[in-house]
């Protein structure tokens, strides 16, 4: 197998604390979903008093993440990442793109270039998610990193704008986040009060119940469906970024899916690193930057979001929390 477990789900989402069973109210109904979307599972789960209403709001959270998807995916012809990736200087592109995007470029500026969304030609390159990766060359290396680079790409109103022809877009370390945060707003409309949307790993958990909050087991980097942490949280964002999510070995090595933008190949100083904050794209993008910066620099960007909590597994597999983690962290 030249890699492992393509679908797991980051974190396993633990149901036990919900009070979800009765209320006071009469029965509480619980529905849940999941489905294929992004490149991973997807799941829902909502409760209410009315079960059409919980399924009707389901269906249009997922239709919704399907429509975004199809604008910021790399595996659509016409998203409007392969537009603008595949035009000499950009291109204009719906407001939800530029919304996200914005997002993007403003952690890509605040890590100082770790978050950078111009790797596309890197990430094709490596390949790490095809049937059979190697690792390239560093010619190939370089010669993918060539006119990328966080500050090759801008915005102007509406305009994505690239410093160079060869420039490709990718938002995979983004997206997902902001399409889960797209996801709850549709739920919200619908009157939703009590939910969780799980896509692999970038979670948002909505819950006004205050004496069963929800809570999240956080998976161990290295022990396959080992617990590495167990959060309470309501109306969070928990985002968890891993190198065993995607990845390949060769002669040894572990090579996967978020890059080091200076070095061009994978980043090597975590192993996982969980981040809870307000919103799921910004979690997104900020477990990927803090996941290239490393322990240290890592939780220095982190301080630098106030609300923001994170915990990361180094690469030797120690710990390291940010200040106010502990206030989430609950027994197992
Ligand atoms: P996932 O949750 O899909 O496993 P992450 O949020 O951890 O992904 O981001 C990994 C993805 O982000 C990669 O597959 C790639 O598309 C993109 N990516 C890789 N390195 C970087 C980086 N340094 N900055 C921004 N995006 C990156
Ligand atoms: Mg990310």
């Amino acid at each position: 197998m030249p890699w492992n477990r393509p679908l797991i789900i980051g974190m396993i989402l633990l149901l036990l604390a919900l009070g979800w069973l009765r209320t006071n109210s009469g029965e509480t109904e619980l529905v849940r979903s999941s489905r294929l979307l992004m490149g991973t599972i997807v799941e829902i789960v909502v409760s209410g008093q009315n079960t059409g209403q919980l399924e009707a709001a389901v269906d249009d959270a997922f239709a919704e993440m399907a429509r975004l998807d199809r604008l910021l995916s790399r595996h659509y012809q016409d998203s409007d990442v392969t537009r603008v990736s595949q035009g000499s200087k950009g291109g204009k592109v719906a407001p939800e793109t530029a919304e996200v995007v914005a997002l993007g470029l403003d952690v890509a500026r605040r890590s100082n270039g770790a978050f950078d969304m111009t790797l596309g030609r890197l990430k094709t390159l490596w390949g790490i998610d095809q049937e059979n990766p190697v690792v390239p060359t560093q010619e190939a290396i370089a010669e993918a990193l060539e006119g990328v680079g966080f500050r090759a790409l801008s915005l102007e109103g509406l305009n994505l704008v690239k410093q160079s022809p060869q420039l490709m877009v990718d938002l995979g370390g983004i997206a997902k986040g902001y399409i889960v945060d797209r996801a709850v707003v549709v739920l919200k409309n619908h009157g939703i009060t009590s939910g969780a949307v799980n896509a692999g790993g970038d979670m948002y958990l909505l819950g006004q119940h205050p004496e069963h909050p929800w809570r999240i087991g956080i998976q161990h980097p290295r022990e396959q469906g080992g617990i590495l942490a167990t959060v309470q949280v309501r109306d969070k964002a928990v985002v968890t970024s891993g190198d065993y999510e995607r990845f390949f070995e060769q002669d040894g090595q572990r090579y996967h899916h978020i890059f080091d933008p200076e070095t061009g190949s994978p980043a090597r100083g975590c192993q996982s690193v969980t981040v809870i904050t307000d919103s799921v794209a910004l979690g997104d993008a900020l477990a990927t930057a803090l996941f290239v910066l490393g322990p240290q620099k890592g939780l220095e960007l982190l301080a630098d979001y106030p609300g923001s909590e994170g915990l990361i597994v180094a690469a030797d597999g120690t710990l390291h929390p940010s200040q106010g983690w502990a206030d989430y962290q609950s027994a197992p």
